[in-house]
């Protein structure tokens, strides 16, 4: 038994909260294993670490650089033939629908990062349903297709605020990728599979993405993107999705357009937030093109179709 299992099989403070049935969906065919790549479409200025100092009541005067950004990963996609997933801000959707129109044009999967961008911590229950309805609907309507999946702001979904699983199934959606399995100050999720898995609530089941990390000498180690892949040695990357690939597992890679935006605006922040946030900025996207080369990539909704047609079969 790997270190993979044992995480994934544990019973944990967790997994008794998320219900009992937290099996790991079954894994595709070694051949046709693809992983996830997913874009969270959202300003520079909107990052939630950013909030001090880029007020919300600012957003409308800073200049807008999302679109060109998402546009070069769209291009980088194009050349290597692989399709993603997008989690699209409602605030960013309101404002440029033709990207929103663009992306899935490009055969991606377009899916909810919320609407305003804050933290889920920080939301009542009903802001919550609000921010996730409210999105979904407009994404579903600039694409006309069904917006299944979710992704929080900020692996903010942490424990404790389990009833945010209840709502999304009840708002009609049947994924959610917001889940970091390692616990941080005010984010992340300790103690859950690192593969997907379900979620059993009253409301139904709620199939989980966790962010990719990499086990390492009994250690769980975010590795999944973003400021990981622009600040960690990508070998390191590398390795957690080579990791996942053995385990005959996807792996959840995430990056945000503005990830790959060295000429940012830059606002005045403290040095831990100015590395975490702009370290890197100029070499991440030779990294996500080495990965993108490196990888076979799909979307989550195909992931989930896959999945449906070989539990029919086994009936
Ligand atoms: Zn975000």
């Amino acid at each position: 038994m790997t270190d993979h299992s044992r995480s994934a099989t544990a019973e944990t403070p967790a997994r008794r909260e998320l219900g009992e049935d937290v099996r790991r969906l079954e894994r595709p065919a070694p051949e046709a294993l693809k992983h996830h790549f997913t874009v969270d479409v959202e300003e520079y200025f909107q990052v939630s670490a950013l909030e001090p100092y880029a007020p919300r009541e600012k957003w409308c005067e800073y200049p807008s650089r999302v679109e060109p950004w998402t546009d070069t990963l769209l291009e980088m996609l194009d050349e290597t033939g692989h399709s993603a997933t997008f989690f699209v801000l409602g605030w960013v959707a309101e404002r440029m629908p033709d990207l929103v129109k663009r992306i899935a044009a490009g055969g991606h999967e377009i899916a909810s990062h919320g609407w305003g961008h804050r933290r889920v911590t920080e939301l009542s229950r009903d802001e919550f349903r609000s921010s996730v309805r409210r999105s979904r609907a407009l994404l579903a309507d600039l694409v006309g297709q069904d917006v299944v999946g979710y992704r929080a702001p900020s692996f903010s979904i942490v424990p404790g605020l389990e009833w945010t699983f209840d709502i999304l199934l009840e708002e009609g959606y049947t994924y959610d990728s917001s889940l970091l399995p390692v616990r941080r100050p005010g984010a992340g999720y300790a103690g859950i599979p690192r593969e997907a898995f379900r979620i059993t609530r009253e409301a139904g089941t709620l199939l989980e993405f966790p962010i990719a990390t990499w086990r390492f000498m009994g250690a769980t180690i975010p590795a999944g993107g973003g400021a990981y892949l622009r600040l960690l040695p990508p070998s390191l990357v590398h390795a957690a999705v080579g990791q996942f690939e053995r385990a005959g597992s996807p792996a959840m890679l995430y990056i945000h357009p503005w990830d790959l935006d060295p000429d940012q605006p830059r606002f005045d922040v403290p040095s831990l937030t100015r590395i975490r946030h702009y370290g890197g900025l100029a070499r991440t996207r030779a990294r996500v093109d080495r990965l993108l080369r490196e990888f076979e990539f799909t979307t989550i909704a195909s992931t989930l179709s896959t999945h449906d047609r070989g539990r029919r079969r086994n009936r």
